[in-house]
């Protein structure tokens, strides 16, 4: 088989390349081992304009939101299934400190914060909750419905390779690589936290954290909101179902859940919601990123055959499909990748 582009990995990242480059008519082969404890398969889907506890306004947000909303909604036209909701987030606020410090925030940030004038939800559904903020606009993905719906597209157009990639089986020619029976010109890593496994330049400063989240069941709670404290509680599509999370861990003994988060995930649930919850089931993952926090994107050489499209951190829901594009136009009209993102800035 000829191909222009192999992608290995069919996380968030790979689903967008591969999305990108069907859309501009490039022939691709997607390779990609079903690995339902991968990053893209545990993330809760939110795209947030603002971060921390000083809600300072995220990199690239003004550019990333409306990219976003548009791009969910294009790919999910393509799949015919709705993959992207818009939602505020609601913060609860328990004392008049903190409801002050949102307030300061609202000056310096009006597009993206909100002291609402009337309350959108019952106050009485946390525990001491005296005064509301509210973030928005923000976006959930429904990613394992997008991976799901996108792989099945892949099997439909016969352009995906359910296997193990080995690198070791990787043979470069004059025009490009052969990989089994596979020919292509150029081969771009989409492997999330496996770019640990293959030999790549050690000046990239590479931060793997790990992640925990819990899925939960709850009655009552108004799904149209995000809810944040220190913990995200996310609305799942299934009715009650919720995700909460997550950890960020820089330390970490082995890629399965703990019974300590667990613990205290609960607990900081039983101090914030008033009223009842069930644990459904545990989530872990590594999510790849730089200690710069910013992506891996671009080809290591002006041939292009070495492309990478990787280290997306804790927001590849919101960086992977603005990458992707840039490194497909890059590809095409040889158009600019960020200078911040683009992979070339360790060499
Ligand atoms: C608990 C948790 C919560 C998160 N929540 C959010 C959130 O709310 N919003 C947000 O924006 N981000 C969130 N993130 C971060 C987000 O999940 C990551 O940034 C993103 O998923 C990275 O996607 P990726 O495609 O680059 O990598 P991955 O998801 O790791 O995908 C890599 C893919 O490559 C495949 N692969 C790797 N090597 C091979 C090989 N040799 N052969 C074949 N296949 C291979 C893997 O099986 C996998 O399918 C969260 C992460 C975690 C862990």
């Amino acid at each position: 088989m000829n191909t222009d582009v192999l992608i290995i990995g069919q996380g968030i990242s790979g689903t967008w390349l591969s999305f990108y480059l069907e859309k501009n008519g490039i022939d691709y082969f997607v390779i990609d081992q079903e690995n339902p404890h991968t990053a893209s398969r545990q993330a809760g889907g939110l795209i947030n304009p603002v971060t921390g506890r000083n809600k300072v306004k995220t990199w690239l947000a003004d550019q990333l939101l409306p990219f976003c909303m548009t791009a969910y909604q294009q790919i999910g036209d393509y799949l015919g299934i709705a993959v992207v909701e818009s939602k505020a987030i609601i913060e609860c606020f328990t004392n008049p400190e903190a409801a002050a410090l949102f307030s300061r925030r609202v000056k310096e940030n009006p597009q993206y914060l909100e002291i609402p004038n009337a309350n959108p939800i019952q106050l009485n559904l946390f525990q001491n909750c005296k005064e509301l903020g509210l973030i928005k606009p923000a976006l959930v993905v429904n990613v394992p419905l997008l991976l799901s719906q996108w792989r099945a597209k892949l099997r439909g157009l016969g352009k995906i390779g359910e296997y193990n990639f080995d690198l070791n089986h990787l043979i470069e020619t004059d025009k490009g690589f052969k990989y089994q029976h596979i020919s292509c010109k150029r081969i771009i890593f989409c492997d999330g936290a496996t770019i640990q496994e293959r030999n790549i330049s050690t000046s990239i400063p590479l931060a793997p954290t790990k992640g925990e989240a819990l899925i939960l069941k709850i009655k009552g709670l108004p799904s149209s909101y995000v809810y944040k404290n220190k913990l995200t509680l996310l609305p799942l599509a299934e009715t009650d179902y919720w995700w909460v999370g997550s950890s960020y861990e820089w330390a970490f003994e082995h890629t399965r859940p703990t019974s300590l988060f667990k613990e205290q995930t609960v607990l900081a649930l039983e101090k914030w919601l008033a009223i009842p919850f069930e644990v459904i089931e545990q989530r872990a993952a590594v999510r790849m990123g730089t200690m710069e926090r910013r992506p891996l994107v671009g080809f290591d050489s002006p041939e292009k055959k070495w492309g990478l499209l990787n280290g997306m951190g804790t927001k590849g829901c919101s960086l992977a499909p603005y990458f992707a594009s840039q490194l497909v136009e890059n590809m095409i009209q040889g158009s600019a990748i960020d200078p911040e993102a683009n992979c070339t800035r360790f060499q």
